[in-house]
């Protein structure tokens, strides 16, 4: 891409911006809505390409458009009923002493273009109509989507969508902008171009670390939420490994090999204390993984790199293999595999919190419950962590948990970290190096605060207020109105 093409593209979409950013909530909603139902509109086509360009099967390519269609419903649900944008108004006091106060009033307002790179991993929900496109459109903002080099069929498909509800809800036509382009060199101009006000992104921590280097090298700094994967820990207790440990190996064979390993939330680290049923335990987690055929991953590049990095990890001291599949591996395919290590071992390696992104989990056994804890040390921060044990030991494990929480986005007793609800409650963001910025989700429809920042408005002339804040409550919203919430 030439850096006049880029240029073009972010002064077409401030252009589309100053128009958009007005648009009422309902105006949006209808806009996403419309996108949501154009996306349906493509049909068979649209899965089949997206499974011949990822390997993924038809069933979670379904699922996954309809996460990414029902991510756009709620966002649209959001803008509608209006009270995200956090309308305060302190009205004025004239005859305060010994000063007057101000009429002061306050709300968020979009932040401009924002450049948003598609996943590899999730060709719908994490790419062109994916989270972060759908949720800088309900915040009022114009995108710039640089297409992920894995499906660029699949997302012309889903931008094709987009462009029919930007005519049949007769938007700007650069309220959205897709790009293809494989050169890190595009997306370093796109990050770094000065009308660019934001940028999402999902991969690889080089990937996202890059583009937030990007952002931070410029002479206007400007915000990139990266989300960058996790090796998400798993603390199994000794408690749950004597009620239950083969219940326990079969929820974890399953939950790290779903999907040849390719999620963020995948489970690449397994922790647990030497007792006699950790050995039961292993025996049976090795037995599941070689029932596990290998299956083809995404793309090319996403195979070298797991080969590459599985032998690497396999390589480092002190780890052992425990498992692999029984059938061998085919070209491109990831094959299911865990191994071990002694806690005195991981925590003197930071090469072993490094993710191995696939169908792959190390087991840490530490020789006491001071060396679990201190393997959490060891840990940088994660999207998640699992605690598995029983109604008792996790009382007794209270304050443990407590420091579990302090490194991550979402704690998870008892289940699997794979699998996100797409719900207003899920937070999908942790500390670094999970993601640039934990205090924000890339999950839910918190996920358009990314895209906002606060406005106060004092002695507005009342016509020149946003409806948000004008006195009659046009809109009907919630609002923190002089200390009081009222509609
Ligand atoms: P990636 O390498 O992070 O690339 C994602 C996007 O970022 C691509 O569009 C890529 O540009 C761009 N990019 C990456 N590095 C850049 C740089 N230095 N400057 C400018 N742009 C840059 O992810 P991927 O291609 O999907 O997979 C590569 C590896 O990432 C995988 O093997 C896996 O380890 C990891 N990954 C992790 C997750 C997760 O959720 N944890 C998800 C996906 C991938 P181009 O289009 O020019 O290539």
């Amino acid at each position: 891409m030439q850096n006049s093409s880029v240029d073009t593209v972010l002064r077409q979409s401030r252009e589309a911006f100053l128009s958009y950013r007005n648009r009422t909530g309902a105006q949006k909603a209808k806009f996403l809505e419309a996108i949501a139902a154009e996306i349906e509109g493509l049909g068979d086509p649209l899965i089949r390409t997206a499974m011949t360009e990822t390997n993924l099967p038809e069933a979670r390519l379904v699922g996954e458009r309809g996460r990414t269609t029902n991510q756009l419903r709620q966002f649209a649900a959001m803008v509608a009923e209006g009270s995200w944008v956090e309308a305060r108004i302190d009205t004025a006091i004239p005859d305060r002493t010994p000063l007057p106060k101000p009429d002061l009033r306050k709300m968020m307002v979009p932040l401009g273009p924002i450049v948003v790179f598609g996943a590899s991993n999730f060709p719908f929900a994490y790419s062109t109509a994916g989270v972060d496109t759908a949720s800088a459109l309900a915040a009022g903002c114009t995108v710039v989507l640089k297409a992920h080099p894995a499906h660029p069929k699949t997302s012309e498909l889903v931008a094709g969508a987009i462009a029919k509800a930007i005519s049949k809800c007769g938007e700007h036509p650069f309220v959205f902008q897709h790009v293809q382009d494989s050169s890190f060199e595009a997306g370093k101009q796109l990050v770094q171009h000065p009308l660019t006000k934001g940028v999402g992104f999902t991969g690889s921590f080089s990937g996202g670390k890059a583009l937030y280097d990007y952002a931070a090298a410029r002479k206007e700094p400007i915000p990139v939420f990266a989300e960058m994967g996790s090796i998400n820990p798993v603390f199994i207790l000794p408690g749950a490994l004597k009620a239950r440990s083969e219940k326990v190996a079969e929820l974890y064979a399953a939950s790290i090999t779903q999907g040849v390993g390719q999620f963020c939330t995948n489970p690449g680290l397994l922790l647990s204390m030497e007792t006699p049923e950790l050995k039961s335990f292993t025996q049976q987690l090795a037995g599941k993984i070689r029932e596990v055929a290998p299956a083809t991953m995404l793309h090319p590049g996403i195979a070298e790199n797991f080969v590459k990095n599985r032998g690497k990890a396999l390589k480092e001291k002190g780890v052992t293999l425990i498992a692999e599949s029984a059938t061998p591996a085919q070209t491109n395919q990831g094959i299911p595999t865990v191994a071990s290590v002694q806690a005195e071992n991981f925590l003197v390696n930071p090469a072993l919190v490094e993710e191995v992104f696939g169908p792959y989990s190390l087991l840490v056994v530490a020789r006491t419950r001071e060396e679990l804890f201190k393997a959490l040390d060891a840990i940088p921060g994660q999207l998640t962590a699992t605690i598995i044990g029983e109604e008792d030991e996790l009382k007794e494990y209270a304050d443990f948990i407590r420091l579990v929480s302090d490194r991550v986005g979402r704690v998870i007793i008892n289940g699997v970290p794979t699998g996100v609800e797409v719900c207003p409650s899920m937070h999908h963001g942790g500390p670094f190096p999970a993601t640039t910025d934990s205090r924000f989700t890339s999950v839910g429809i918190d996920a358009a605060k990314r895209w906002v920042r606060p406005v106060s408005y004092q002695n507005f002339p009342h016509d020149l207020l946003p409806p948000e804040l004008q006195n009659q409550n046009p809109l009907g919203i919630w609002r923190l109105v002089n200390n009081s919430w009222t509609k």
